[in-house]
């Protein structure tokens, strides 16, 4: 096909695909489908080779949001029936976040909810990272605690994150349909913070809201203008008692092309298969880490992924290799760029939930006509890890 020799060539070069090719991937057919992730595939192996990164979320602070991010579990008036507590102590974030290195995660990120950090929020997660750094060699920790305010960022850095995760989950064009008590702007803004305090960027979207093709395309480009180091492409996880709870839009197959379309048009940042991929991918998770560079381990931050174990399988089983604490991330040109403080790519590429990292709404609500394709089987709340008593998932 012209179309992906064309975004092949380009997605080498580092060079930005135009919006019609970039919706010309989202509209082929399923027939097509294995020789777009060829495609696609072969950009991912040219910066990345067949390394997977893990990371590994740890739920900081659970539910009880004053936002009112639609696709949130943990939003204000949601009556999904997930795990509700404030802050975790270092010393407990510090165990589940070794459990997950210890599973093979590079990368520990700690998300709380809500809609910003206080200042003495800050100070809390300054000695939890602290403590995971001391306990954890090697370790890279990414804070996402929401809308950052002026000199945050900062603290967050000497203390030693090496990151910031804020995504931009949909379109400027639809982003009010979405939430109604932060705007995109602001989401925007907390990026650029993170950037100008020398934080490792991280900002993604959410697919499955009900958006448009050119919502999609809208938002991806706008993530390479931002140039983060990484991308996380959340499936919605429609959740019990959240508004988006019916929005079951997504198949395994077209689940692939979004993917896709993000490697084309971010084709040397680290794409992250982030929360919803074994709901929505389901059987078909292994091709997408022929698109997906990196992954999370275990569960998500109310939902339950699949067992580590089954993580570690499907990644040996595919051909695929667990990336070491000793190797870089990135191609050798955006860790340079990101030293001498520059953009990554030299053309503009770039770069859930407030807190962001992942997408998850619910099962429909009981007596509700679920919508056809629905899954809520695959949906579980998550009951184990940080928060409770028993193990984590990892
Ligand atoms: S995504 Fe973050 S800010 Fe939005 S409702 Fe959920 S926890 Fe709150």
């Amino acid at each position: 096909m012209d179309l992906l020799n064309t975004l092949v060539d380009k997605g080498l070069r580092r060079e930005l695909p135009t919006r019609e090719e970039a919706l010309a991937v989202l509209a082929t057919s399923d027939d097509e489908l294995l020789e777009v992730v060829a495609a696609a595939g072969k950009v991912r192996r040219h910066w990345f080779g067949r390394r997977v990164k893990l990371n590994y979320l740890v739920n900081l602070k659970s539910g009880l949001c004053p936002e009112d991010c639609s696709y949130c579990s943990q939003r204000l008036g949601s009556k999904a029936d997930i795990l509700k507590y404030t802050w975790l102590k270092p010393e407990e974030a510090s165990k589940a976040a070794a459990a997950g290195v210890a599973g093979g995660a590079k990368r520990v990120c700690l998300v709380a909810s809500g809609r910003g950090p206080t200042d003495r929020d800050v100070e809390r997660v300054s000695k939890t990272i602290e403590a995971i750094k001391e306990g954890n060699e090697g370790v890279e920790v990414c804070a996402c605690l929401g809308l950052l305010s002026d000199g945050q960022a900062e603290r967050l850095r000497s203390a030693g994150a090496d990151a910031y995760n804020h995504n931009l989950n949909t379109s400027e064009a639809t982003y009010g349909d979405i939430t109604t008590t932060h705007t995109y702007a602001d989401r925007v803004d907390t990026v650029n913070k993170a950037h100008a305090a020398g934080l490792s960027a991280c900002s993604g979207l959410i697919a499955g809201m009900g958006e448009s093709d050119e919502d999609l395309v809208d938002v991806v480009f706008a993530l390479r203008e931002l140039d983060p180091d990484s991308v996380p492409v959340n499936f919605l996880i429609p959740f019990e008692g959240t508004p988006l709870a019916q929005e079951w839009n997504l198949t395994p197959q077209r689940a692939l092309r979004i993917l896709a379309m993000v490697r084309f048009v971010c084709p040397d940042v680290e794409v992250r298969l982030a929360g919803g991929r074994e709901v929505h991918l389901r059987t078909l998770q292994p091709l997408a880490l022929h698109l997906a560079n990196s992954i999370f381990l275990g569960d998500y931050l109310t939902s339950e992924g699949q067992a580590g174990k089954a993580d570690l399988e499907m990644l040996a089983d595919a051909g695929f290799e667990v990336e070491g604490a000793g190797t870089t991330t990135l191609p050798e040109h955006r860790v340079d760029a990101a030293a001498a403080g520059g953009c990554g790519t030299g053309g503009g590429c770039g770069s859930g939930d407030v807190c962001g990292t992942s997408a998850e709404a619910g099962a429909p609500a009981e007596g509700d006509a679920a919508a056809p394709g629905a899954r809520p089987d695959l949906v579980a709340v998550r009951r184990r890890g940080a928060g409770t008593d028993l193990a984590p998932n990892a």
